[in-house]
């Protein structure tokens, strides 16, 4: 295995499959599959996970509310999908723990750095939700300060595009994949890897990050054994 340790980062719009909102099982028990084999390798997996698909702050102040409580909505989006992937993993017979970033102490531990990492030594899988806990960021940003904070080996982005481009390929045939970049060309180039505060979050701390495509079933395997599928960030 390339990796030990990985922090999973998972679009909330990623589970809604084919649907307009909400979440798709299908796609929840495709992914929660995907973990297990990789954790059942011996990777230590912890996730993060958005709510795009359940509601957005930036959504709801353009419709006229105030940003922060919008924000915080999207927070609790956060959870509904870490809980519910929570329920998918375990199902399949993984034991996992959900750590929020706002105290939810009937459903979720609170986020403590030393108790996530013992689960992950333990085997457990760990579920990162309510992103940073405050607003004005992103589950992005969330997924680089946690994987800075759990020293994890890599950040790696499950998306439903195959990598980073120079173009936008669903809009571009003509687009071309990077299989390596750094952040520094990354930034040059202004392509869209990740908001400015996680990528800011990960070259400065050095942490690498892959990104590709999560829905083909066993890439996320493909990808902690080393196999260059997607495109890598590095510093
Ligand atoms: N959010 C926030 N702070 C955070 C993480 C998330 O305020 O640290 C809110 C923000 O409104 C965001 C929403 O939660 O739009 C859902 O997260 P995100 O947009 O990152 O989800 P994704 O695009 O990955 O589905």
């Amino acid at each position: 295995m390339k990796y030990k340790r990985i922090l999973l980062k998972l679009s909330g719009e990623a589970l809604m499959g084919d649907k307009q909102f909400g979440i798709d099982n299908n796609r929840l028990m495709q992914y929660a599959q995907e973990i297990k084999s990789v954790a059942e390798a011996g990777v230590q997996v912890a996730i993060v996970i958005g709510g795009g698909n359940i509601f957005r702050g930036v959504q709801a102040e353009e419709g006229g509310m105030d940003r922060t409580q919008g924000d915080y909505m999207g927070m609790l989006a956060t959870m509904i999908n870490s809980m519910a992937l929570q329920a998918a993993i375990e199902s399949l017979g993984i034991q996992t723990r959900l750590q929020s970033a706002i105290s939810m102490k009937e459903i979720a531990e609170p986020f403590i750095k030393r108790r996530a990492v013992r689960h992950l030594e333990k085997g457990r899988i760990v579920i990162f939700g309510a992103g940073t806990g405050n607003p004005f960021f992103t589950t992005d940003s969330a997924g680089a300060l946690r994987a800075i904070e759990i020293e994890a080996d890599v950040i790696l982005k499950g998306t439903r595009v195959d990598g980073i481009y120079d173009m936008d390929p669903e809009k571009n045939p003509n687009a071309v994949k990077f299989q390596q970049i750094t952040f520094d060309e990354a930034y040059a180039k202004g392509l869209n890897v990740m908001d400015m505060t996680a990528f800011t979050l990960c070259k400065e701390n050095k942490m690498d990050l892959v990104v590709f495509d999560m829905n083909q079933p066993g890439n996320l395997m493909k990808v902690v054994e080393g196999e260059s599928i997607g495109t890598t960030v590095e510093v």
